[in-house]
């Protein structure tokens, strides 16, 4: 079960930006290493600034809301891989890196990465193998990703001596305070590339467009997020990788509409049929089916098709197909018909309707008790 960051900053869950900024300022001022190194509080302090990365940055926040864990690649922790955006918070609010997190092996993870993937509705009830091509940053294969040019090494960097870190003073809301953060001149990597690799410009990594095939399994909706966890971009000199987000987006179908995992639509039958039954065939997302209206059939009937829906995400069977019966009234009689309509009117004794009125609302609920209930 992921956290709820919304709890660990104590803010409501339709809190602003700024109300967001305001608690961490608050919970950081007090939980703050310098302020107080018990390792308890400072693991209290990571998760604080954990939500307050997740929470101030509306991607993430949207991700944390539908139920997905920004950091779950990475255990949730704050090890070698997601130590990166707690950096930058930390940068962000005291002008240092993490506490003394990094270390000179450390190497920056690369960003994640979300795909869009357009289905169609038949995609969604039955799952799909997609391609789907997208720019990303990979390695860079001519110097393996070390930033160097081939033959030539990454050097100690001159101004940490090689340890990744330079410490200063600063001045900070809590007050003069000794700090140490990654070297600027080797981005904390202890080396620095002498001789830069031409193809990536001592990057080591490039730009490029991969196609990659993926499975969509059935029961995804609009919305729907996909994690390939390590399959993002490969951080800066062999960093590394983030993650994938596939994002589901369903493309509306012409006739049917999707109510979680049933599927809803109409028919219009004429008079005639309602009254004597009929079989009329109809193309679902199965192929052609029947459906047996009986003798009779009103105006707002359901008739539920079961399993010819979605299937379920992550669980056995499907959801139904809901036909909704509009029964038509003729509107232009020729004289013949109209004089065969007069006469079975006259023999149903219908020639003179009563005009007997009944509580508006009986009917409305009859017929949602009937799709709740349908007969098949
Ligand atoms: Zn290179
Ligand atoms: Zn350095």
């Amino acid at each position: 079960m992921s956290r709820d960051y919304y709890e660990i900053l104590g803010v409501r869950r339709d809190a602003s930006k700024e109300e967001i900024k305001k608690a961490y300022r608050r919970l950081a001022r007090e939980l703050h290493p310098d302020v107080n190194p018990d390792p308890a509080v400072q693991e209290r302090f990571k998760q604080v600034t954990q939500a307050y990365e997740v929470l101030s940055d509306p991607e993430k926040r949207q991700m944390h809301d539908a139920g997905v864990d920004p950091f779950a690649p990475s255990g949730g922790g704050f090890g070698a891989a997601g130590g990166f955006p707690f950096d930058d918070i930390m940068n962000a609010f005291f002008g240092r890196g993490g506490n003394g997190g990094r270390t000179a092996r450390d190497r920056r993870r690369g960003r994640n990465i979300r795909v869009r993937v357009e289905l169609d509705l038949a995609e969604t009830a039955f799952g799909v193998t997609k391609e789907v091509t997208f720019p990303i940053a990979v390695r860079c294969e001519t110097c393996s990703g070390e930033g160097a040019a081939p033959g030539t090494h990454r050097e100690t960097c001159g101004m940490c001596a090689g340890r990744g870190e330079v410490s200063q003073v600063a001045r900070s809301f809590l007050g003069q305070v000794m700090t140490t953060r990654p070297c600027p001149q080797c981005s904390g990597m202890g080396t620095v590339v002498t001789d830069p690799c031409a193809d990536c410009s001592g990057e080591g990594r490039v730009r490029d467009r991969v196609t990659r095939t993926v499975q969509i399994p059935a029961g995804v909706e609009d919305g729907t997020q996909i994690q390939l966890a390590g399959e993002g971009e490969v951080g800066p000199n062999g960093g590394p990788r983030g993650d994938i987000f596939l994002e589901i987006v369903q493309r509306p179908h012409a006739v049917f509409e999707r109510h979680g995992d049933d599927l809803h639509c109409a028919i219009e039958i004429p008079m005639t049929a309602a009254a004597l039954g009929t079989i009329v065939p109809i193309e679902t997302l199965d192929g052609e089916e029947e459906i047996d209206l009986r003798p009779g059939t009103q105006s707002g009937h359901v008739i539920r098709k079961k399993g010819l829906g979605i299937r379920h995400l992550n669980a056995p069977g499907r959801g139904d197909l809901l036909i909704q019966v509009t029964v038509e009234t003729p509107t232009k009689l020729d004289d013949e018909q109209e004089k065969l309509l007069r006469s079975l009117a006259e023999m149903r004794g219908e020639e003179h309707v009563p005009g007997k009125l009944s509580p508006g609302g009986s009917g409305l609920f009859s017929r949602l008790r009937e799709a709740f209930n349908p007969t098949r």
